[in-house]
């Protein structure tokens, strides 16, 4: 087993011009952030107020090909909004998936309301159109109010399918589903900037689409994040509440309700703005890098993720499947020994102390994935 693992950490070297340690992903910087960077210092608009900030939302609006763009400091922040906004308050419920980063369940929980947990499919792990309307037709009520679990007694507020890896969730089967319940969908396409599904952009088809800018996505702001709608009432109320409330005055502190302060900072938005020019050129070396591996991952037994079907994929973060627990474990020690950054898919949500009580259905996919999936190098690769 060491041997074949081994020799896909030579390869996997090979692939990255033999560089020391291979990270799992990393930031390239190839376009005009030191210029931008540079006249926002000049400028002294390095804070929450700027022409960044207004130029990135404008872009971003274009590029998910929604409506209303509005840049946030992180990308939990994004996902905490949103949900707010789609209707989410005290004691509500929501619908997502456990096999997920805890930010997604966090978000609900700041909320004051409950995550529940549906399976995801094991193509897309994300969530499982059929496991959703399955817990729905089980435990759903629609009343004059909205949708009720009938079990719990609280109301359904919304439906947070996430986009793992960037593939997309069925969203078609996911938006159909909500729709005939009357469940707002909040779509966490945090890791999805880019993809898409049937041709419409990850982000678009809910409520509210929510972004993430961390140094590990697929473009980076340092940290920051970002809310879409295409209702643009509903984005500029994100805009709104993202930046204190504060009721439009030249000088009077007004604030009409509880706002937060989350906005992305201007020189954080020149870094984003670079960033998203360079989208295109760092997806196709993305691509590259996901077609290399795939000539030559069958000589060391392994199996890549594959692209499901319907999905234009951003190429964010490669996946193999190994066969159960010990060969994963095995894969995780011999890659990460050798200085080739491998890490496993996350531990599911239900698992973690805070989430241990919630709602959940039988898990059988996401508990699969949970033991077999670990995600490889996909940086794309530096310019020889
Ligand atoms: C990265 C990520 C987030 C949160 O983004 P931050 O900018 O780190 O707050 C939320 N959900 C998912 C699925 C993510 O991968």
């Amino acid at each position: 087993m060491d041997n074949r693992f081994r020799a896909f950490c030579g390869q996997v070297k090979s692939l990255f011009g033999h560089q020391e340690f291979i990270a799992l992903h990393e930031p390239r910087f190839w376009g005009n952030e030191q210029k931008y960077l540079s006249e926002t210092i000049e400028s002294t608009f390095v804070s929450s107020v700027g022409a960044f900030v207004d130029k990135f939302e404008s872009e971003f609006a274009t590029f998910t090909q929604t409506n209303r763009a509005v840049a946030v400091v992180n990308g939990t922040a994004a996902l905490q909004v949103s949900l707010r906004l789609a209707g989410v308050g005290e004691n509500d419920e929501v619908i997502t998936q456990s096999l997920t980063f805890v930010a997604t369940a966090n978000a609900i929980t700041y909320n004051h309301a409950h995550p529940v947990f549906v399976d995801v499919d094991l193509q897309t792990m994300g969530m499982s159109p059929t496991a959703l309307g399955d817990f729905l037709e089980e435990f759903a009520e629609l009343r004059e109010d909205g949708c009720y679990n009938k079990s719990s007694g609280r109301r359904i507020a919304a439906c947070m399918p996430m986009h793992t890896f960037g593939f997309m969730c069925q969203m078609d089967q996911i938006t159909a589903i909500c729709s005939k319940w009357h469940i707002p969908v909040v779509e966490d396409s945090a890791e999805a900037l880019g993809s898409s599904y049937k041709g419409k952009p990850a982000g678009s088809f809910g409520t509210f689409g929510s972004f993430s800018f961390n140094g590990n996505k697929i473009i980076t702001s340092g940290g920051g994040g970002a809310i879409v709608s295409n209702d643009v009432e509903l984005g500029n109320k994100a805009k709104y509440l993202t930046t204190t409330a504060k009721v439009p005055h030249r000088w009077e502190y007004y604030h009409d309700e509880l706002g937060y302060n989350f906005r992305m900072p201007n020189l954080n938005a020149a870094l984003i703005c670079a960033q998203l020019e360079k989208f295109t050129f760092l997806k196709e070396s993305k691509k590259e890098l996901y077609e290399d591996y795939r000539q030559c991952i069958a000589d060391y037994g392994l199996r890549l993720k594959a692209i499901p079907e319907d999905t234009d994929w951003n190429y964010w973060l490669m996946s193999v499947e190994l066969e159960g627990e010990d060969e994963r474990d095995a894969f995780l020690k011999c890659t990460n020994d050798l200085g080739v950054m491998t890490r496993p898919i996350w531990q599911l949500m239900h698992r973690l102390p805070m989430y241990a009580d919630c709602r959940k259905d039988s898990q059988v996919n996401a508990e699969y994935l949970e033991k077999r999936i670990v995600n490889i190098p996909s940086s794309a690769r530096k310019v020889q």
